[in-house]
């Protein structure tokens, strides 16, 4: 028995929910594969999405571009959020993401020095308090950013803080406020995509589409709003299914403590299977005594607290249950499943939070 999990990652719900995604909005895609595609795998994920023509990839940090270009991948790659590394953004022929004016410097000088002339993204804080120019600085700001000759500005983009909340008004305040520096802009550069809907702008806010969307997580198949009947996402197919398979099986009396802290005791005689993951695989320990598992298309709760690297389900009742079955840790196994949304709400977190951890430390298998 291997430990951890078993990450199945079928490509072709990627490939739909790119088609959703294009039908839906009718504009180019940057699709967003940092963390590893969201625990997907970055590479395959990337191979897949360029055979199914995106505009471009976005990865956060310089590794990530690296990687993807190691293997092979000459797609424009944005890279969103990375400030050192600046002459291997050029070497490898990366699209970096400026945020303030000394990064802009500093690459130029790079760019100048090695002969070059980089494409660049300009980002623009609208209101997500993270990284950008200041709204009020960002006409001045880009205007030096134009006359860094060597700089090429290709992209210009923005991200909202709360496109998957009920009240729409924040985020309809963000897409103003990008639509007003666009115009301001409009004369002075030419041949810019403009760029601010995120996974729940695509499925929520029309008037976010401009000249490309940024969608991750809907990519992947999972809805972005914690409110599953607010916005129609039912088009969504889910491209993960993390299994393991029962590492142990035993009896334990009624009275029996199981795990650290013995925060559970047997009410009953029962059949307790023992599971090769645990925390260390990204599998939370908010779900001690609280998530459950599918096994024979049953659920099976989770008892005690879940371990490093061990996590113990109660079985008793289960039909015919074995050492070696498959377990379903997230996604479906016969008529249930365990779903994105379900395992975050168990686990206190969001989808994107379980998809990363969970994704990320499995090995992975694609169909
Ligand atoms: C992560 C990220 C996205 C994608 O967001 P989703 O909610 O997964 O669609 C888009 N833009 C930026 C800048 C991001 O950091």
């Amino acid at each position: 028995m291997h430990r951890g999990a078993i990450a199945e990652i079928d490509l072709n719900c990627i490939s739909h929910n790119l088609s959703l995604i294009k039908g839906i909005t009718g504009r180019p895609i940057i699709a967003v594969v940092k963390a590893d595609a969201y625990g997907h795998g970055a590479i395959e994920v990337s191979r897949r999405l360029i055979k199914d023509g995106v505009f471009s990839l976005a990865v956060a940090y310089l590794e990530e571009g690296i990687r993807l270009r190691e293997a092979g991948i000459d797609s424009t790659i944005l890279v969103l959020f990375e400030r050192e590394g600046l002459s291997h953004i050029i070497d490898y022929n990366l699209t970096p993401v400026i945020h303030d004016l000394d990064m802009a410097k500093r690459l130029s000088e790079k760019a100048d020095k090695m002969g070059r002339i980089v494409d660049v993204h300009i980002k623009i804080d609208t209101g997500m308090g993270r990284l950008g120019f200041q709204v009020n600085e960002a006409f001045d700001s880009i205007k030096r950013v134009l006359d860094l000759k060597v700089l090429r500005i290709k992209g210009i983009m923005s991200h909202l803080s709360e496109a998957d909340m009920a009240d729409r008004d924040y985020a309809l305040r963000q897409i103003r406020e990008f639509i007003r520096i666009r115009d301001l802009l409009q004369d002075k550069i030419e041949g810019v995509v403009y760029h601010i809907a995120n996974s729940a702008a695509v499925f929520s806010l029309k008037d976010s589409y401009l000249d490309a969307v940024r969608p991750g997580l809907a990519l992947y198949g999972y809805s972005p709003f914690p409110d599953p009947d607010r916005f129609d996402v039912r088009g969504l197919r889910p491209s993960l299914t993390v299994k393991t398979g029962i590492l142990s099986i035993r009896r334990l009396s009624k009275g029996t403590p199981v795990s650290y802290g013995r925060t559970f005791i047997t009410a009953r005689d029962s059949l307790i299977a023992v599971l090769p993951i645990g925390y260390a695989d990204g599998y939370a320990r908010s779900l001690s005594n609280n998530g459950h598992v599918l096994i024979k298309g049953r659920r099976a709760p989770v008892v005690g607290r879940v371990c490093m690297d061990l996590t113990m389900v109660d079985v008793t009742g289960i039909e015919g249950v074995r050492e070696g079955d498959e377990v379903v840790i997230l996604g479906r196994q016969g008529d249930d499943e365990i779903t994105t949304r379900e395992f975050a709400e168990m686990a206190g977190t969001i989808p994107y939070e379980i998809l990363t951890s969970l994704g990320g430390r499995s090995r992975r298998r694609y169909r």
